[in-house]
């Protein structure tokens, strides 16, 4: 962790301060994991914090420790224009881009407060006045835990660890994607001595689901169809069938990792269809070498990691799985 920017985080948060604390949109693990964290340790050095998620989150984060004083912006527009008018320091966590926010993103350009980026994804853009990009680090939790370390380890408590806990583990498919280094697991270790119970947040990740997302998860394994000549697979969900399964934001959460489990496939796909916003959200997960955030960023207006990335089609069905298939064929050589 470089000292020079832990000294000048140091000297900004060395006086009182009302904080924004910031996750991207559709806020998963890590970014939510990473906001409370934050927000848990500036409590305990007295500053007036609060988190705006630009959009609600699923269900299964909603027993996070301090997720109830969550803010969302798309349900209460006026009070976070409020709360970010009145801050003098913003933190921006899990993603480097502002139009990874959505229409949170003119309110944050046109705030004359320091802003703070703690994320590890690629190719951060500039905006921020203070800049913690990692992108060789499994998750914003892995980079959160080593900034609070170097600031005050002793302000680490249960909440904090539980909060960081979990984003390093959603992040990391529970610590086995190739980001999980020896210093993750020693990170791990000490979040446990913290408190962290890890069995008990592995069942509440994943062991809450619903009947309706065991109904769409068999839907979706229906539905998967196998790239002829290549390694890859990919499923759909159109919104009729999510409709029959009363779906929920977070119930296709994990759907496309299933593809990975099949032997010799390196890139799985799924395309799951939004009648609201007029898309395909589309999300790919590869094994090894495969950049599926170049590949998402090429052709479907998207971008992530090299092993998971996200994007969308603007186009029907049919016509999103014509250009995926040639789009494959560009690509051909990454296999
Ligand atoms: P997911 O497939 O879980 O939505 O996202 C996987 C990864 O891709 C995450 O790290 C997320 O930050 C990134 N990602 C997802 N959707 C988009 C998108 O539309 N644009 C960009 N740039 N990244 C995305
Ligand atoms: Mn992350």
């Amino acid at each position: 962790m470089n000292k020079t920017k832990i000294k000048k985080l140091d000297i900004f948060l060395s006086s009182h301060k009302k904080i924004t604390i910031i996750p991207h949109k559709n806020p998963d693990g890590d970014a939510l994991g990473s906001c409370l964290a934050l927000m848990h340790f500036l409590k305990q050095k007295s500053h007036d914090t609060s988190i705006i998620s630009p959009n609600n989150y699923p269900n299964f984060l909603k027993w996070l420790p301090g997720e109830k004083s969550i803010i969302k912006f798309s349900e209460e527009e006026k009070l976070t224009k409020t709360i970010i008018k009145e801050s003098s320091l913003i933190f921006v966590l899990d993603f480097n881009d502002l139009n990874r926010i959505g229409d949170l993103n003119k309110i944050i350009q046109n705030s004359k407060s320091k802003k703070i980026m703690i994320d590890h994804h690629e190719n951060p853009k500039k905006f921020a006045d203070l800049e913690f990009s990692y992108p060789k680090i499994s998750s914003t939790c892995e980079i959160v835990y080593n900034i609070l370390y170097n600031l005050n380890p002793s302000f680490i408590n249960k909440e904090t660890a539980t909060c960081l806990y979990t984003g390093i583990m959603t992040d990391t498919g529970s610590f086995k994607y190739p980001s999980t280094t020896f210093k993750t697991h020693e990170i791990i270790s000490k979040l446990i001595k913290h408190g962290a119970n890890g069995s008990k947040i592995h069942e509440k990740i994943y062991d809450e689901f619903s009947l309706n997302k065991l109904n769409l998860l068999s839907i979706c394994l229906n539905n998967i169809r196998k790239v002829e000549k290549l390694p890859v697979i990919y499923m759909t969900l159109n919104q009729k069938e999510l409709d029959k399964c009363y779906f929920k934001k977070g119930d296709s959460e994990g759907f496309v990792n299933y593809g990975l489990s099949l032997k010799g496939i390196k890139l799985s796909i799924i395309l799951i269809e939004n009648t609201d916003e007029k898309i395909f959200k589309m999300s790919f997960r590869s094994k090894g070498n495969f950049p599926a955030n170049l590949f998402a960023e090429k052709f479907f207006n998207g971008g992530g990691h090299k092993n998971a990335a996200g994007g969308l089609s603007r186009e029907s069905l049919k016509k999103t799985i014509s250009k995926l298939l040639i789009a494959l064929q560009d690509f051909n050589d990454e296999f």
